[in-house]
């Protein structure tokens, strides 16, 4: 059966990246898009783990030869889901998270209206601002940018299925499995499965 994808979107400060991670390690099946970006490597990150970190002609190297399914301007660097990758993953039945920004969100749903979508947001605008600051991984500019877009991304909540508050990251990733669980059982995913149209038929 061909793979679900699952699409996370919230503001950079959200909580998103150790929701995902603890959801990646307990849910067979179920792997991490690695995205394209022009943004520099933080501090324990692994190209072709956290991302493919390319320059900024490589990337639009890319985008020219139409390598991507969806690609993004985000705080001021190029973010970018690559086809060739993704398809790749679907074709042989593995369900993929795609953690991209709002924008990407968007162009996905519009191009791939069968994806999930789960908007991760932090309990409120004070909080995210406190766990950027806490997080330290980012420069006086790129923390004002990133509040910026947080207010637009919030805008955009309505767009998503499904909302997670990250008060306590146990709790959303009870919550973001319980997503992934429930999409996976969704007779619109399974009908075509061998087997299944007897079932449906009431045979
Ligand atoms: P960070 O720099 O903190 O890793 O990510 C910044 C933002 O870029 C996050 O909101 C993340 O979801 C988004 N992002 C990561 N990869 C992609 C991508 O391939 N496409 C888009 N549109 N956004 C992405």
């Amino acid at each position: 059966m061909r793979g679900t994808i699952f699409v996370v979107s919230g503001p950079s400060g959200a909580g998103k990246t150790s929701i995902l991670k603890e959801v990646l390690r307990k849910i067979p099946n179920l792997e991490f898009s690695i995205s394209y970006t022009t943004r520099p490597k933080r501090p324990g990150e692994k190209h072709g783990e956290d991302y493919f970190f390319v320059t900024e002609e490589e990337f639009k190297d890319l985008i020219n030869a139409d390598e991507f399914l969806e690609w993004a301007e985000v705080h001021g660097y190029l973010y970018g889901t690559s086809k060739a990758f993704i398809t790749e993953k679907l074709e042989r039945g593995i369900n993929l998270i795609l953690d991209i920004d709002v924008q990407g969100a968007l162009a996905v749903m519009k191009r791939m209206p069968e994806v999930a979508t789960i908007f991760i947001s932090p309990p409120s605008f004070e909080e995210l601002k406190k766990r950027l600051i806490s997080r330290g991984t980012e420069s006086e500019r790129d923390l004002k940018r990133r509040l910026k877009d947080a207010r637009w991304e919030f805008s955009h909540i309505i767009d998503f299925q499904y909302l997670i508050v990250n008060r306590s990251v146990k709790e959303s990733v009870r919550q973001l499995e319980a997503v992934i669980i429930a999409e996976q059982l969704k007779i619109d995913r399974i009908k075509d499965h061998m087997g299944m149209e007897e079932i449906l038929r009431g045979v």
